[in-house]
């Protein structure tokens, strides 16, 4: 009959359409043997890095960090600790207790306009020393002479633990001239500028190598560092004598891998999807970062965004209707795709989300947005563990052990915000990495704290030289 047709016509389009939907999510789907080759890649990629001859070409920079002692319990004192370019910008006043491991932060949130993120490297640095200002005025430290360690999240070039020559910007950083300066000198003649305190500057960080000192303060068996968050970077403990840009073979230094940059030679070409390539050419640095365009908060949204767009495009989605909204670049933050990806969340409340994000959705399409969301951030926690798995066999295969066991210190709004990324990103650790047992440490305040603790280090070692 007439009513039966159409309902198997109906049936059958419904059929067609989930057959579509799955085609593109299909994109997102690793297989092992493909996780194994990027896990291989990123080997291969590390060794390059590290090597004299290959070390200018290589996308993973592996560049030393002069961090080389870990905290030993000695360390004591009031530190000031700056923490720029992650989710906001911070100023804090650390307190390290000798003998009972322990320490008191107070700190303040500034909030950078993307106007100074993205204006002059002096209006930027101005800024920075106003916040600065600000804090010690509240604080009632103006005048103090405090070390301070400035942890400044972007590959830096170091002769020294307080020099660090920015090679460029990533994530939403675009100041003008401050690529190839030394950003510890552009602090210095901002603070002149102002001509009001003195700071003595010790230490420049990143991130990764504060989040590992932070955890390695309650665990020496700590040496890795994890960034999952705005950005997606690595650090670790590599030995003096397969670091070929530094003198000296004894005992090891901290390398920042900035594997963000893995891919950028086309090496991961064959798993990145058009909506990958999409969001790095709308993107400020295009070419640039494609591994950390896959893995981090910043630009997961995006991808959701992109497979939305075409979705809807085909039809599948918001009955073909491209809203200004959707058309709009960064509308997903991490935070969205957490709460959508909760699995406490009725498919009700998702379409809410949607609709606070100025999408209307019926049941069918929150459904459909809910699974974007989860190839998504499954596949940024996958490649994330390859990557990681790659570093840990390095590590197990340089020491010549059956088995090696080692701590992760890990912070980044995914990391800890997200309902499923952390499980995917230890699940397929151990898949690739039989042999490592990987423990990982959520780090505290990881920037911010790590950044002092290396500061008492270098102070300690600088006095001890001197002595
Ligand atoms: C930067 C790294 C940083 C990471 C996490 C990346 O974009 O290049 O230096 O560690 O973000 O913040
Ligand atoms: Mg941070």
């Amino acid at each position: 009959t007439k009513g039966a047709a159409m309902v198997t016509a109906v049936a059958s389009r419904v059929q067609a359409q989930r057959k579509q939907i799955d085609e593109v999510l299909a994109f997102f789907r690793l297989t092992r043997e493909q996780l194994v080759g990027v896990q291989d890649k990123m080997s291969a990629e590390l060794e390059y890095g590290l090597k004299r001859t290959t070390h200018a070409l290589a996308t993973v920079k592996m560049l030393p960090t002069y961090v080389c002692g870990m905290p030993d319990g000695t360390e004591k004192g009031k530190y000031l600790a700056l923490d720029l370019g992650g989710t906001n910008f911070r100023v804090l006043l650390v307190k390290i207790r000798s003998g009972r491991r322990s320490v008191r932060m107070y700190n303040k949130i500034f909030a950078i306009p993307l106007e100074i993120m993205q204006g002059t490297g002096e209006e930027l640095f101005d800024h920075i020393v106003q916040c600065i200002a600000d804090f010690l005025d509240y604080m009632g430290l103006k005048g103090a002479q405090l070390p301070l360690g400035f942890t400044f999240s972007f590959p830096c070039r170091q002769a020294n633990i307080d020099k660090g020559t920015l090679i460029e910007w990533t994530k939403g950083f675009k100041a003008t001239d401050c690529e190839g300066e030394d950003v510890v000198d552009m602090l210095r003649e901002a603070i002149k500028r102002r001509n009001e305190f003195d700071l003595d500057i010790v230490a420049v960080v990143n991130d990764t190598v504060g989040t590992m000192m932070t955890c390695a303060y309650e665990d020496p068996n700590c040496e890795i560092g994890l960034i999952a968050g705005t950005g997606s970077n690595m650090c670790y403990m590599e030995e003096m004598r397969n670091i070929e840009l530094v003198d000296g073979d004894e005992g090891k230094m901290c390398i920042n891998t900035e594997w963000g940059g893995f891919g950028d030679n086309g090496c991961i070409d064959d798993i990145r999807t058009q909506y990958d390539v999409e969001v790095d050419e709308g993107s400020l640095n295009p070419g640039k970062q494609r591994y950390e365009k896959m893995t981090s908060g910043m630009y997961l949204g995006e991808i959701v965004r992109q497979i939305l767009i075409d979705l809807t495009k085909q039809g599948l989605l918001f009955r073909g209707q491209i809203s200004e909204r959707l058309r709009t670049r960064g509308i997903f933050e991490t935070k969205f795709l957490s709460q959508i990806e909760s699995d406490r969340l009725a498919l009700l409340q998702v379409r809410k989300i949607l609709q606070q994000l100025g999408l209307d959705s019926t049941c069918e399409d929150s459904i459909v947005v809910k699974e974007v969301c989860g190839a998504v951030s499954r596949r940024a926690a996958q490649l994330c563990g390859a990557g990681l798995a790659a570093v840990m066999e390095k590590r197990r295969q340089d020491q010549g052990l059956e088995h090696l066991k080692i701590t992760v210190g890990v912070d980044g709004t995914l990391y800890k915000l997200h309902p499923h990324f952390s499980r995917v990103l230890q699940e397929t650790v151990k898949e690739l990495a039989p042999q490592c047992d990987a423990m990982f440490m959520l780090s505290e305040d990881g920037s911010g704290k790590g950044a002092a603790l290396i500061t008492a280090v270098a102070k300690r070692m600088q006095q001890a030289r001197r002595e």
